[in-house]
Parts: C-alpha cells; sequence; structure tokens
C-alpha cells in the first residue's frame, strides 16, 4: 500500500486504474507523439524511492522500446507489468510481447484481435507471481486446477474465473490468430499505400524492430498543415463527422488523458483519500502531459475496416473516403458540421 507504480499517461483506464486495485498510487509518464506509447526517455525522472513496478501499454498494438524499459527495471530493481491487451502477436526485435516482463496481460473482449466474448489471460514465467496471481484468481485459494480444492482463503481474492464456453471459444479463435493478423497487416499495409502524402494526415508509424498489429488503426490530423488554427479538437470532430458520412467508421478513441479522469484528479479512490494518504503527493496536472493532450485532440482510429475477412476492397473504400475528406477541407463548414444533428 503507498507504493508507485509508473504508467502513460495516455491508455484505457485500465491501465492505470488497476494500480489503484492494488492500493498502490499511479504516476503517470507522458507519451512519445510518434508512437503515442509511453515516452521510455521519460521513465528514469518519474522513478522514486518508492516506485515498485513499471506498467507498459504496447498501445493499439505497436510495442514499446523493450530494451530501453528492462535497462530502466534492472537499473532500478523494478518489476515489468506488460499490458498487452491489444497487442497479440505484435512483435520487438523478433520477440512477440508478453515475454518481456515480469508477466503480461492479453483481453479477449469484444474488441480485440483474439475474441472470446470477454476474458483475457494472465501470462508469467516467475512462479512466485504464477502463484499469487492464482490466488488473487480464485478466492484466495492456492490449489491448481488440478488438485483438491480445500476451501481455504490463504490471502486476499477475488473471483476471476473465465467460463467454460468463452474459453472453448476463445481456444478455437486461437488457431486462426495467425492468419487473421496476417490479413489485418496486409490491410494495414494497403491503407498506408493509399494514404501515404495526403495533406495534413499523419500516418500510423512502425519504427524499425517493431512488428506491430495495427489493433487500432490510429492516425492524426495536422491542423496546422491544414490552416486551422481554433481548437484542433473541433477540427478532428468535424473531420470525422464528414467521415463517418463517407461511410468510414473512423471514431476517437480516448477523449481525455489517463490524468484528468475524475478516478485520478479526486485521489479519494477508496474513501479517506486512499491509496494517496497512504504515500507521497503525486502531480497529476495535465500541463505536465502535452503530448499526450495533442494526441488526444488530434486522433482517430479504425479497427473493423482492417479486420479479417475484410481484404482490399473495403479498404480501399475507406482510403477514398478519408482522401475526400482531407483534400476537401475547404469545403468543410467547421461550425455549421459540429452543430448538424
Ligand atoms: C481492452 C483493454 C483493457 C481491458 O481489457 P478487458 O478484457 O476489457 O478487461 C486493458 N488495457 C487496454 C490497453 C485495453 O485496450
Amino acid at each position: 500500500a503507498g507504493d508507485e507504480v509508473i504508467v502513460t499517461a495516455y491508455s484505457w483506464s485500465s491501465s492505470a486504474t488497476c494500480i489503484l486495485h492494488a492500493n498502490a498510487i499511479p504516476v503517470f509518464v507522458d507519451i512519445d507523439f510518434a508512437t503515442i506509447n509511453m515516452d521510455v526517455d521519460k521513465i528514469e525522472a518519474a522513478i522514486t524511492a518508492r516506485t515498485k513496478a513499471i506498467i507498459v501499454v504496447h498501445l493499439h498494438g505497436l510495442a514499446v522500446n523493450m530494451a530501453k524499459v528492462m535497462k530502466i527495471a534492472r537499473r532500478h530493481g523494478l518489476k515489468v507489468i506488460e499490458d498487452a491487451c491489444q497487442a497479440h502477436g505484435a512483435e520487438f526485435k523478433g520477440r512477440k510481447v508478453g515475454q518481456y516482463g515480469d508477466c503480461a496481460t492479453f483481453s479477449f473482449n469484444q474488441n480485440k484481435c483474439l475474441c472470446s466474448g470477454e476474458g483475457g489471460m494472465f501470462v508469467t514465467d516467475n512462479e512466485d507471481i504464477l502463484n499469487k496471481a492464482r490466488m488473487i484468481w480464485s478466492f484466495g485459494e492456492t490449489r491448481t486446477p488440478t488438485e483438491k480444492r480445500d476451501y481455504h482463503a490463504y490471502a486476499l481474492g477475488w473471483m476471476y474465473r473465465n467460463n467454460d464456453l468463452t474459453a472453448a471459444f476463445g481456444r478455437a479463435q486461437l488457431t486462426r490468430l495467425t492468419e487473421y493478423l496476417a490479413i489485418q497487416r496486409e490491410n494495414a499495409a494497403l491503407l498506408i499505400q493509399e494514404l501515404k502524402g495526403v495533406k495534413g494526415l499523419i500516418l500510423p508509424v512502425e519504427p524499425a524492430g517493431h512488428r506491430a498489429n495495427h489493433y487500432n488503426f490510429t492516425s492524426r490530423i495536422d491542423v496546422n498543415k491544414l490552416g486551422w488554427s481554433g481548437h484542433p479538437a473541433r477540427l478532428r470532430d468535424a473531420m470525422m463527422k464528414a467521415m463517418n458520412a463517407e461511410g468510414v467508421p473512423a471514431g476517437v478513441w480516448q477523449h481525455f488523458i489517463l490524468p484528468v479522469m475524475t478516478v485520478f484528479q479526486a485521489k479519494n479512490a477508496f474513501g479517506k483519500g486512499s491509496p494517496w494518504c497512504l504515500g507521497k503527493k503525486v502531480d497529476y496536472n495535465p500541463k505536465r502531459f502535452p503530448a499526450a493532450q495533442k494526441h488526444t485532440d488530434s486522433h482517430f482510429g479504425m479497427t473493423t475496416p482492417l479486420r479479417a475477412p475484410n481484404g482490399p476492397e473495403t479498404v480501399k473504400a475507406v482510403a477514398e473516403g478519408i482522401r475526400k475528406v482531407f483534400e476537401g477541407i475547404g469545403e468543410l463548414d467547421v461550425e455549421k458540421v459540429l452543430s448538424a444533428k
């Protein structure tokens, strides 16, 4: 209780609320705008005597630079937890994510690259962590699935059991995952090829040594290049509406960076100021995370058009819709579009 855990300022809320559930305190690090992942060069400045772990999120299916993260973690004696919920099959330096940290999690919810309806997977190669995870998973009990239960709570646990039907569905999906991901990568490559050079459009990057799964094809609008001097989110929202009207299923994934979310700003997750009252003061001033804010205000993304069995026909239709909106920007009346029902 009261320990600190480092995490990115931009992700799904549970990448950081999971820290609160362990009675620990999230310490946010700004993102690297180009990759949208936590800026690994800013991790060390966030480490204090109370830091125990780093949670890395391989966002949108692009791996964090794990060579740098593991080097920092070793130097400071920190555990590394990979949130690979969006990153099934994504690789860094030829190795799939989920194998770098002390443990990792994958989501199999309705949205993810491997879907079982609901559920997920926890992986570790550390026996102690495995045993603790087992206790948390099932009422604080310690028996493995092949042993007879003794119905004794040895520690604080929850009920995180999956059900057999969704697990069976997930295992069937697993046999197709390689094929699904190959199609998704081909679709993303085609979309990038179709959209390259569109003025004001910042396409997703895949730095050397990375192999993305393109879980969420996320682009940004360079509002300056389009001659817009108002709030970036207003132009983005209007362009997104125009893209939707062209049949492009673009959406904004996160409207807020994590530190501004009320659960963190209020600093009172469990009542009586807990867990923040158990540690040292941490600063959640949104001004400290300008890259995350810039991304939040200017991005739009897509998941379904790239998913199997969609192929070149869908991808080309999507590209055409996006191009039409960017190239016709001179005719876009932002205020009128935003005020329209
Ligand atoms: C989906 C997601 C989660 C949560 O997964 P669930 O299976 O819905 O609990 C956590 N982190 C990230 C980055 C996600 O995208």
